[in-house]
């Protein structure tokens, strides 16, 4: 099978492609057939070593830059990419089996958003003054030096600059380890970063599973981690980090809930729920897995989810028609089956779906369980499948209680009409991404992570920097040293 915008090699080190067959070959299947589509080799120590020491290189002189002349590359990237929407859509789409439908808006143009507005923020990155009678102290934001970002494999072209672009813009380095499920599109992202003028060295992607994933974070010329993954990894990879005490980012999984009140506009909620679960197959980390429908509501909410939900048009995934796609893998879809068949036998009520689809690739029937209770493995654990929870609730503290009864804390919605009732609840969600009568959306303006065992520190927005810059603090004295002796 032939595709556009194929990348040339398993690599991009120092401003180049490059090629290492002695590593272990991962094979790239496309989803929607299992065919496979593309072999890349996972990086060798000497790779591994060779992008580091490029980062670590480049990075000096690309932090004495200018903000203004460092963002004016990542905007110029950012423009190549939306040029290029179309064809690096398909390879998402190749990459992950999601449907062209979704990745024509979510994925190469995400990433254009993040390095467009970070190439934006670049100049604008000051200290501050702080007078001190006729002393003062000035502060400079300072970069990290070399990070390193390690990418779950449902956003590859997004997660790869979502890291990339603001810590290009605070004048680092990166080194990036794609899913190995999902190698492809970083690939894209540097060979176009590099074509818009960005220095050699700067931006280089190697391939390889968690061992590759693993000697990065211990490599003591890494500054920065930002992992986007599950809370198992996290926990591995904030261990590695602490030994050298690197700075982190931590963005991992979710249980999160949404609450329905009996007054909310039902179409809204219905649609809310429905992309807080099936956008992408369920394969979102802030997905609202678990929704709590008040009893007034909840039949009529649940007829309308069953009808819209039987509408998804599953298929060929570059069929524009199509929005609904299989999962990332085999594994994916088994881990999804196990949780399915865990739903029936703990006598949740299946409502819709429940089943693989009998066509070639890795389909799985949107499914919605109702009648699920708090202690439900599927209501306590995250399944990244297209698998719905809804649970009844009466009052509104006890289904805030109940919301926030997880070690998770990614992301929370409320659909209510009653204004008030909308703030007194978010303020009470222990979420760090919280949504009022609408879910899932991402912009790049606004700050995205999560609370609890969901996640450190925090992607996009302003709050980003803080997260791929330090600030260095000096103080001015203007008088005579006075000492004791
Ligand atoms: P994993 O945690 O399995 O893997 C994430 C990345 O970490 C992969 O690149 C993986 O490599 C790598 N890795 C695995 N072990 C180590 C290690 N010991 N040291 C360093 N790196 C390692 O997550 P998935 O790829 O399965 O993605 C799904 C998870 O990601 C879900 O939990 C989801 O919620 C979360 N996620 C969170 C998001 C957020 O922003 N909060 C967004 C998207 C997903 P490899 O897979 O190649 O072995």
């Amino acid at each position: 099978m032939t595709y556009p915008t194929q990348p040339t090699a398993s690599h991009f080190i120092d401003g180049q492609y490059v090629e290492d067959r002695s590593g272990t070959p991962i094979p790239v299947v496309y989803p929607a057939t299992g065919e496979v589509i593309a072999t890349v080799y996972a990086a060798t120590p000497a790779i591994i070593d060779r992008a580091l020491t490029a980062a670590g290189r480049a990075q000096k002189a690309w932090g004495q830059m200018t903000g203004t002349q460092r963002g004016r590359i990542l905007r110029r990237a950012a423009d190549i990419l939306r040029d290029r929407n179309h064809d690096l859509s398909v390879l998402e789409t190749m990459d992950t089996g999601k449907p062209l439908q979704e990745t024509l808006v979510a994925d190469a143009t995400s990433a254009a958003d993040a390095l467009e507005y970070f190439g934006g923020l670049a100049g604008s990155l000051t200290g501050e003054h702080i007078q001190l009678g006729a002393d003062f102290v000035y502060t400079k934001r300072e970069p990290l030096g070399v990070c390193v970002g390690i990418g779950a494999w449902n956003y590859p072209t997004q997660i790869a600059a979502w890291k990339g672009a603001p810590a290009l813009a605070c004048g680092n380095a990166m080194v990036f380890k794609p899913s190995e499920t999902t190698p492809l599109c970083a690939l894209k992202v540097a060979e176009i970063l590099h074509e818009a003028g960005l220095p050699a060295g700067l931006y280089n992607v190697i391939q390889g599973m968690g061992e590759v994933g693993a000697a990065l974070v211990t490599d003591p010329r890494v500054d920065k981690v930002s992992l986007t993954g599950s809370v198992p990894t996290g926990r591995k990879v904030y261990a590695a980090a602490a030994a050298h005490i690197k700075h982190v980012t931590m963005e991992l999984g979710g249980k999160s809930p949404i609450l329905v009140f009996d007054d909310a506009d039902i179409e809204d909620a219905v649609g809310g729920a429905i992309l807080g679960n099936f956008y992408s197959s369920g394969q979102v980390c802030s997905n609202g897995t678990r929704v709590f429908v008040q009893k007034g509501i909840k039949e009529a909410f649940l007829k309308r989810l069953k009808e819209r939900v039987e509408t998804a048009i599953l298929g060929d995934p570059l069929d524009e028609a199509t929005n609904f796609g299989p999962m990332v893998s085999e594994r994916q879809m088994n881990i999804v089956l196990g949780y399915i068949e865990a739903g029936k036998a703990e006598g949740a009520r299946l409502v819709t779906g429940g089943t693989r689809v009998d066509r070639a690739g890795y389909f799985l029937a949107p499914t919605v369980f109702a009648d699920v209770t708090d202690d439900m493995s599927i209501a306590r654990e995250e399944i990244f499948g297209p698998v719905m929870s809804v649970l009844d609730f009466t009052d509104e503290a006890d289904a805030i209680a109940r919301a926030n009864d997880t070690d998770f804390g990614l992301a929370a919605g409320v659909f209510t009409r009653d204004l008030t009732r909308a703030h007194r609840v978010v303020a009470a969600f222990e979420a760090g991404t919280c949504y009022i009568n609408t879910y899932n959306l991402a912009p790049v303006e606004a700050p995205f992570g999560g609370s609890k065992m969901s996640g450190v520190g925090r992607e996009n927005s302003k709050a980003a920097i803080e997260h791929y810059s330090q600030l260095k603090s000096v103080y001015v004295a203007m008088g005579k040293v006075e000492a004791p002796y």
